[in-house]
């Protein structure tokens, strides 16, 4: 998908983001939930692919139900998505409280405070409750969630938990969050209820509840650990190649001169560097995680991938590119970074992370394209 037809500029990072594979990717996962709706999380600008395209994407291909992190950006999309129900992951506080209102977007209500607060300001708009079953993170504790069912306020419009392990498919606290969760669903007569993540979809049918939350499936990522990723690749991030160099064996690559080279090289050098989210932790050499994961990160040319050299600098990065033909790739090219070649996992492996921080980190300075 190398988009070749593309106008040239004077970017030195670019973007593309594949919204029929975006929107692949979703009916997979609408698939897999069964009976149950299947919902998006768009949050962290719909994973670093931008929301503004993505969202209503989605929204077309039947998606109702969203999910982003903060007042914000719900605020953003809900022109885009005029009849979508957009949850607020983090909640409602005192300063987002008026834009929920003004925004129709749904709070997730995730302390008792915060489901005080909606009570007695909000009028009985609606709202979601989030019932902590294992992360300890945002929600009412189990028992704070049935006494706010046999409470007097208004119902919620949507009970949810989040999975802590979903991605590891044997781990016990899987079930006990199922288990527990479905009890405090039972409290809740008549509300749809919500808890898998994209891991979660693939546990199964009794993970699925109501309503479920994919996100980084709908973005080319891997949901579950050690199993192939099967998602369509959505994001291909590609740096600009400013010139090839070649060097002499001996000789050393980059900053801390921690690369040298073991034979006569030539050397692409990229513009694109840890400043746009290409992690100085993917570097080649010379940096500690090489300790724990030899193997740093690579680049493609034309779908021959090809190792980074040295440390990833702020705007720059060097590839080898000795064992393509001489005509393979020259300055002004493009060399893939992630996409179709370099699955963005592989990238995130290397960098000691997953791919969720792979795909927000990328920075402002790619130019972005949407095909499709
Ligand atoms: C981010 C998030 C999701 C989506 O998780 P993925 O692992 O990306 O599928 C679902 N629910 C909540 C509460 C989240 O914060």
């Amino acid at each position: 998908m190398t988009p070749r037809s593309l106008p040239d500029t004077a970017a030195t990072a670019r973007m593309t983001v594949d919204l029929d594979a975006l929107a692949a990717n979703w009916r997979q996962m609408r698939d897999l939930s069964g009976a149950a709706r299947c919902g998006a999380a768009v949050k962290a600008d719909a994973y670093g692919t931008g929301a503004d395209r993505a969202a209503p994407r989605l929204a077309r291909e039947g998606c109702r139900d969203f999910f982003v992190a903060d007042a914000g950006e719900g605020m953003r999309l809900r022109p885009l998505l005029p009849d979508a129900r957009i949850h607020v992951l983090n909640g409602v506080f005192e300063g987002a409280f008026a834009d929920i209102i003004a925004h129709d977007l749904i709070p997730v209500i995730n302390s008792p405070q915060q489901a005080s607060f909606w009570r007695d300001n909000a009028s009985g708009r609606p709202y979601a409750l989030h019932v902590d079953t294992g992360m300890n993170r945002l929600g009412l504790s189990p028992a704070e969630a049935v006494a706010h069912a046999e409470g007097s306020g208004p119902a919620p419009c949507l009970v949810m938990s989040h999975f802590a392990c979903a991605d590891e498919p044997g781990h016990p606290l899987n079930d006990a969050q199922i288990r527990t969760f479905a009890g405090v669903a039972a409290c809740f007569p008549d509300v749809e209820a919500s808890l898998a993540n994209s891991a979660g979809i693939h546990i199964g049918a009794r993970a699925h509840f109501q309503l479920t939350r994919p996100g980084i499936a709908l973005y080319g990522g891997e949901a579950v650990a050690g199993v192939s990723n099967r998602m369509r690749p959505v994001v291909t991030a590609e740096a600009r190649v400013l010139l090839v160099r070649r060097a002499r064996a001996g000789q050393s690559v980059s900053y801390g001169a921690a690369h040298v080279l073991s034979r006569d090289s030539r050397i692409a050098v990229c513009g694109v560097g840890y400043a746009d989210g290409y992690l100085r932790n993917g570097s080649g050499a010379g940096v500690p995680i090489r300790k724990a994961v030899p193997q740093g990160a690579s680049a493609a040319v034309a779908g021959t991938r090809c190792p980074v050299l040295g440390k990833v600098t702020m705007d720059l990065t060097m590839v080898d590119v000795t064992d393509l033909p001489e005509d393979a790739v020259g300055p002004g090219d493009w060399i893939e970074l992630i996409g179709p070649s370099v699955d963005v996992e592989d990238t995130a492996t290397a960098a000691g992370t997953i791919s969720y921080e792979i795909l927000t980190s990328l920075g402002h300075r790619y130019e972005r394209h949407y095909v499709n």
